[in-house]
């Protein structure tokens, strides 16, 4: 079992925003590890392979190293390499493969459990962001193995019956993809449009995919049960049942509400499930643990991005280094 002594930060998440942290405390001399449960950068690992971020290279940037890519927009393999490279050249402190199952706080310290060791830190930092807990569409069937909350690649689906469910970015992105695959695809979407976020040069696809008929698409409308070979979907003119190979039920994401629970984060809005932080230090209601990344919009997952959140990491910083000096 792996033991630390007193460590100045105990970084949890190796995102974008875990690695900028790790930078920021190693650029002030701070001691600092980060704790990571899967591979570098894991959420980005995770995205549908072919994926096309909607920000420009450098606003993808962290710690001052540049993001070069050949295209407007880079890729999600671009985007590993990077991170990858910016890990390397700062030689950050972090342990792969290393989940962080309980923080405890000891008064004077934190005393972090994973399931690999046990680490003492003087302060913690949550980033551990919001993909790993997929919004549940609680339908009957939604367990069998036809159904998948995240989307990889196209090819799998070819030439069957994929209902994909929603119509943000990463819906829209997997009805094309499968659809240009020889998918016969049908959106089910709740709301009356494809949603305005949607990446703009994406929109005017599936737009026309969607006026042309080569796409189906339900408005105003709910899965209701899925079975082996078929779905039932509640439209507005009634239920209608269509043949079903797959479901892609990409209604989002959130933040694992029950960990922050146990460490005692509370939250600021019932509705939105907001962590209480300081929009200034980022320290959340238990002194010594901040939070950075996009963990800190609750349900509110498009509150924020890389782009806006990777400055987190120089705010917690400098709010310890101010807290040291006092
Ligand atoms: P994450 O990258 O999610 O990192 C959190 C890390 O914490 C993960 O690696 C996870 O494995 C780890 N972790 C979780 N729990 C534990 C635990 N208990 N112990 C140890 N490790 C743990 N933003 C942009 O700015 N531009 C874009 O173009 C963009 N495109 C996006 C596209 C998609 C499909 C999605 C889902 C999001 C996109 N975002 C984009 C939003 C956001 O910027 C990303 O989600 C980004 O990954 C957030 O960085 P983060 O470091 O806060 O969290």
């Amino acid at each position: 079992m792996r033991v630390s002594s007193l460590i100045d930060i105990l970084i949890i998440g190796g995102g974008p925003i875990g690695l900028a942290c790790g930078i920021a405390a190693k650029k002030a001399g701070l001691s600092y590890l980060i704790l990571e449960k899967g591979c570098l950068v894991n959420s980005l690992y995770n995205y549908p392979l072919g994926m096309t971020f909607f920000s420009t290279a450098e606003k993808l940037e962290i710690g001052g190293l540049p993001f070069v890519s050949i295209n407007p927009k880079p890729k999600r393999a671009e985007a590993l390499e990077y991170y990858r490279r910016v890990s390397l050249t700062y030689d950050l402190d972090i342990h792969l493969f290393e989940e962080v199952k309980n923080i405890a706080d000891e008064k004077e310290h934190f005393t972090v459990k994973t399931s690999k060791g046990e680490y003492h830190g003087k302060n913690v930092v949550i980033a551990t962001g919001f993909y790993d807990e997929p919004m549940l569409l609680d339908i009957p069937g939604e367990n069998l193995d036809k159904v998948f909350h995240y989307y990889r690649e196209p090819h799998y689906f070819a030439n069957q019956n994929v209902v994909v469910v929603g119509a943000s970015n990463s819906s829209v992105d997997a009805a094309l993809e499968t659809y240009r695959k020889g998918a016969n695809v049908t959106m089910v979407v709740r709301g009356q449009e494809i949603g305005q976020r949607v990446k703009y040069w994406v929109r005017p696809d599936i737009m026309n995919r969607i006026s042309e008929g080569s796409i189906q698409i339900y408005f105003s409308s709910n899965l209701t049960e899925i079975r082996e070979n078929e779905v039932d979907i509640q439209t507005p003119e009634g239920q209608i049942t269509i043949p079903n190979d797959f479901v892609l039920a990409l209604t989002g994401y959130r933040p694992n509400f029950s960990f922050l629970k146990k460490i005692g984060i509370k939250n600021s809005d019932k509705i939105s499930k907001t962590p209480v932080y300081d929009p200034v230090t980022m320290e959340t209601n238990v002194e010594g643990i901040y939070l950075a990344g996009v963990v800190c919009g609750g349900l509110n997952t498009h509150s924020w991005f890389i782009e806006n959140s990777r400055i987190h990491a120089d705010q917690i910083i400098q709010a310890i280094i101010n807290k040291l000096n006092k």
